[in-house]
């Protein structure tokens, strides 16, 4: 059990397919493929409409915040200058990690069972 959610984890942090590990897990953008180009499997039935994003916001706000920390202690730029520098960074920063967090939740959806049917209930 725990190895197939690594395992599930895994393939989503490569943007793979959790079943086989080797088609491509999205079409465009954070758009799931509902059939995987080499194995067929539906990756549209994992939910995983709210996870990643709280997600992504968590480990980028994790990293974020002790470098801002860090530029404020040993440079200590204007609020304005700290603002052009961190507001466009992080909203690009955020935007190019969020399909990694999501392939990871539907990996581990995958893993773990857990479908939108099941969720449902
Ligand atoms: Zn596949």
């Amino acid at each position: 059990m725990g190895s197939q959610i690594m395992t599930g984890i895994r393939r989503g942090l490569a943007l793979r397919c959790p079943q086989c590990g080797d088609g491509r897990l999205f079409g465009r953008f954070l758009k799931v493929r509902s059939a995987c180009d080499a194995c067929g499997a539906d990756n549209t039935i994992y939910p995983s409409d709210d996870a990643p994003p709280y997600l992504t916001l968590l480990v980028v706000g994790h990293v974020m915040v002790p470098l801002m920390l860090w530029l404020d202690f040993v440079w200590t730029p204007a609020l304005w200058v700290q603002f052009a520098i961190w507001l466009p960074l992080i909203a690009v920063i955020t935007i190019a990690t969020l399909p990694y967090v999501k392939g990871a939740v539907v990996g581990f959806a995958w893993a773990t069972g857990v479908t939108r049917q099941s969720a449902r209930q």
